[in-house]
């Protein structure tokens, strides 16, 4: 499903855990700089990029609702997680010189213009890296599900998720040597195996749409230029 000169639009969805680098919590600038510096790569080839980022380094709302909060409280203090981190990426991606916009599901007009998909379309057409904060606006979504809805609202030809490893296997390579990576795989075989590429939610929002995913190893340098032009990299599940 690549076209020769890339995606043309795609979605990137950075986890939380990546802006953290190697600690749990909070933002390590020197990642968020990498980040951007490759985003901005891609947007110099005239790729139109958006981006959902995840807050898990901030707030998960599953660890705070294990320990007692309500789940819709945990789960909005986990969107507000997210936003902090959109912040950071525009002001990497604006020292590069490049456009940004945030814009958030839930409205806070100091810091993120509101979510509005036909503008968001405007930014992208004008080069403009467009940052969606706050997931979905709703509790018991991720930002998974995010991306996939984002890039299936704004047209976005694939949904390319930078991770820790690089691409889908079919164990745990940190733990199993003997573990296979797939190149390709199918939405059904990733929802019955339960093989780790986005939540089920996600996975089946983009099965239902044709929506390819490409999972990617997001610290190797050149991987994110490379997922965006659409080059064979780590694994894509497909039609
Ligand atoms: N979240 C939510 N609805 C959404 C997106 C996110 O309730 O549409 C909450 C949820 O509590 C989640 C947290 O925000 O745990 C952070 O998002 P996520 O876990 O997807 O971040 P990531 O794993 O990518 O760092």
């Amino acid at each position: 499903p690549m076209h020769e000169q890339g995606w043309g639009r795609v979605v990137l969805k950075l986890s939380g855990e990546a802006f953290a680098g190697g600690d749990q919590l909070g933002i390590a600038p020197e990642v968020v700089e990498y980040i951007a510096a490759a985003v901005a790569d891609a947007v110099s080839e005239g790729i139109e990029v958006a981006v959902v980022v995840g807050g898990g380094n901030m707030f998960r709302g599953q660890a705070l609702y294990a320990g007692g909060m309500e789940r819709g409280r945990a789960d909005y203090m986990g969107m507000l997680g997210t936003v902090i981190n959109c912040l950071a990426l525009q002001d990497f991606l604006e020292r590069l010189g490049i456009e940004t916009r945030v814009q958030t599901s839930i409205h806070m007009s100091q810091v993120a213009e509101a979510y509005i998909p036909r503008r968001a379309v405007r930014h992208l057409q004008k080069g403009r890296v467009v940052i969606f904060g706050a997931g979905l606006g709703a509790p018991f979504f991720s930002t998974d599900t995010t991306a996939a809805q984002r890039a299936l609202e704004i047209g976005a030809k694939a949904v390319l998720k930078g991770t820790q490893v690089d691409g889908v296997y079919d164990s745990d390579p940190r733990r199993n040597p003997h573990a296979v990576k797939f190149d390709r795989l199918d939405y059904n075989d990733v929802l019955t195996r339960g093989l780790k590429v986005m939540d089920a939610t996600a996975v089946s929002l983009c099965m239902d749409n044709g929506l390819p995913i490409v999972v990617f190893d997001l610290m190797t340098r050149g991987n994110i230029v490379r997922a965006t032009r659409g080059e064979k990299i780590g694994t894509i599940v497909c039609p």
